[in-house]
């Protein structure tokens, strides 16, 4: 089992992280207090992050991307969300949208939409949640009918990340519930052509990362955009696998960010007359937080490996969910405890660390779901349907 970093990605790791220290950290705080970021903002900040492989990380050079490996995106993406998790949300989205139009996409959809991803200014989301459906994929209740060329999507989704910029979203629904699983398919609806509107839902943490709500009211589709008719939810589960990889490398880089600064502070502050870093239960809780990080970036990098060899890694990327968010959240909190209750204060960042954090459980499937598929994979015996 080897998985360690070629000299390559440690290079772009260490040249990543200066440039995000030197021109992007400066100016988190000031955004994060903004809200939701903008459209503008998005793409200004998508733009200087490009040239480093990120939003087409995925992609084939013919479409402006760079194919680089699972693993190279895990580190580009671990970096950011050191920095910006809120905004590491909204790239790692907005490149999942390219992702799966190059992987599910018919060559008309894909001809027509790709060669627009490399510019950055068009963004995209992915809809699955609903009001009655979070857990639960397969009982997706927005519908798609077909009238003429044109189906008539309806339903609302919910907590939609980068619902209110998007200019395309992949739309799961139904077009023949009696079919269950095998009679849903993503849609693919272009704002500018089939109008749906956004509301925006406020959340603890990663605030500047939009989350919405997308109601779809007969919203008109072109018939050509449906994809891969049939395999709506085969798709989703096919996107989970890489997504929860990837949002345990996300924990990770938030969990790293809790260790860097509890180390700074437990050197600078003292108590005693001594720096608190030298009383051993602030060393014990600052092992503790190293040594979940790294098994979380383990955990996480071993499924990315995996995706790399075009080998199966379903349980291990639920595993690496799982556990790293759920280990981020306690490395964030036991960050908070070393600054004491300057940890609780907006003048430290180990608050929006420990937001951040905690917002990142639920996403992608909750802990519960993943230790369910994990449960399931080792036992043999479902669960859940
Ligand atoms: C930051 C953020 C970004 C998101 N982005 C998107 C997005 O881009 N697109 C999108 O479609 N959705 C998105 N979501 C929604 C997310 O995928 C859902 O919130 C998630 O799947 C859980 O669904 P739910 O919130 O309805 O919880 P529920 O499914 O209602 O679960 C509630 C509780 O019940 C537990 N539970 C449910 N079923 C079982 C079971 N069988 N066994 C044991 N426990 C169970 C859960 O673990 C949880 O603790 C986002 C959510 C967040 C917080």
């Amino acid at each position: 089992m080897d998985f360690a970093l070629t000299e390559e990605q440690m290079m772009l790791k260490t040249n990543v992280r200066s440039f995000l220290e030197k021109e992007i950290l400066p100016v988190v705080d000031e955004y994060e207090k903004q809200g939701a970021l903008t459209k503008e903002a998005t793409v200004s900040f998508i733009k200087q992050l490009i040239p480093f492989g990120y939003l087409v990380g995925f992609l084939p050079e013919e479409y402006g991307g760079s194919i680089l490996e699972a693993k190279t995106n895990g580190v580009l993406l671990e970096e950011l969300a050191r920095i910006w998790a809120g905004f590491a949300g909204t790239l790692f989205i907005a490149a999942g949208f390219w992702w799966l139009l190059n992987e599910a996409g018919s060559p008309e959809q894909k001809e027509r939409l790709l060669p627009l991803a490399a510019a950055g200014d068009y963004i995209g989301c992915i809809a699955l949640t609903e009001a009655n459906v979070g857990s639960d994929v397969a009982g997706v209740e927005t519908t798609a009918n077909l009238k003429g060329d044109t189906y008539i999507l309806n339903g609302t989704k919910m907590w939609i990340s980068n619902g209110s910029i998007a200019d395309a979203a992949f739309v799961l629904a139904t077009t023949d519930k009696t079919q269950g699983p095998l009679g849903m398919s993503f849609f693919l609806v272009e704002k500018d052509k089939s109008p749906f509107s956004a509301r925006e839902l406020h959340k603890l943490g990663l605030r500047s990362f939009p989350t919405s709500e997308l109601s779809f009211d007969d919203c008109p589709v072109p018939k050509e955009n449906l994809v891969d008719p049939g395999a709506g939810y085969q798709r989703t589960m096919a996107f989970f696998d890489v997504s929860r990889a990837m949002v345990g490398v996300f924990s990770t880089g938030i969990a790293q960010a809790a260790i860097d600064a509890s180390i700074k502070y437990a050197q600078d502050r003292t108590q005693f007359g001594r720096p608190i870093g030298s009383f051993q239960m602030v060393q014990e809780m600052l092992v503790d937080m190293i040594a979940e990080t790294e098994a979380g970036r383990l955990l996480s990098f071993r499924a990315l490996d995996l995706l790399d060899k075009g080998e199966k890694c379903r349980w291990q990327s639920s595993l690496a969910k799982a556990y790293a968010t759920e280990a981020a959240v306690r490395t964030t909190s036991k960050a908070i405890q070393i600054h004491g209750a300057m940890g609780l204060s907006e003048e430290y960042p180990v608050e929006r660390y420990f937001r951040d954090a905690r917002s990142l459980t639920i996403p992608d499937g909750t802990t519960q779901m993943q230790k369910l598929i994990v449960g399931r994979d080792a036992l043999g015996i479902r669960a859940f349907v």
